[in-house]
């Protein structure tokens, strides 16, 4: 726990996490959507985007393993190629980052 709380002071006092939260809601206002309302599973999905950022040099997406093939995992960098037709199809993305304003707030 102590470790966990570690890790995450220095992904947040490196202003990764907050680089990438600006991102996030620049992003998701370009294309109409929103993030998603729960803080505290915005926060965890940030938090693991700007990990990945900080240990490999990619927005990976935390929700999807990475096969180690560099070219094959340009496909989940954030915002990876699913992310549009999941938004449509299921109101957000895999990761619950992004959502379609038409999803109720509550999720
Ligand atoms: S599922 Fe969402 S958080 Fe994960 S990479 Fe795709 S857009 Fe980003």
């Amino acid at each position: 726990m102590v470790k966990d709380s570690a890790k995450t002071s220095s992904v947040e006092e490196d202003g990764i996490f907050d680089e990438i939260l600006t991102w996030a809601e620049a992003y998701a206002r370009e294309n109409g959507w929103r993030l998603n309302p729960e803080l505290k599973k915005l926060e965890v999905v940030i938090r693991g985007l700007a990990r990945n950022q900080r240990r490999y040099g990619l927005r990976y997406c935390p929700c999807r393993l990475r096969s180690g093939d560099a070219v094959a995992d340009r496909e989940i960098v954030c915002p990876c190629i699913f992310h549009e037709g999941e938004i449509a199809r299921d109101g957000s993305c895999h990761c619950n980052l992004f959502f379609s304003l038409k999803t109720p707030e509550s999720v």
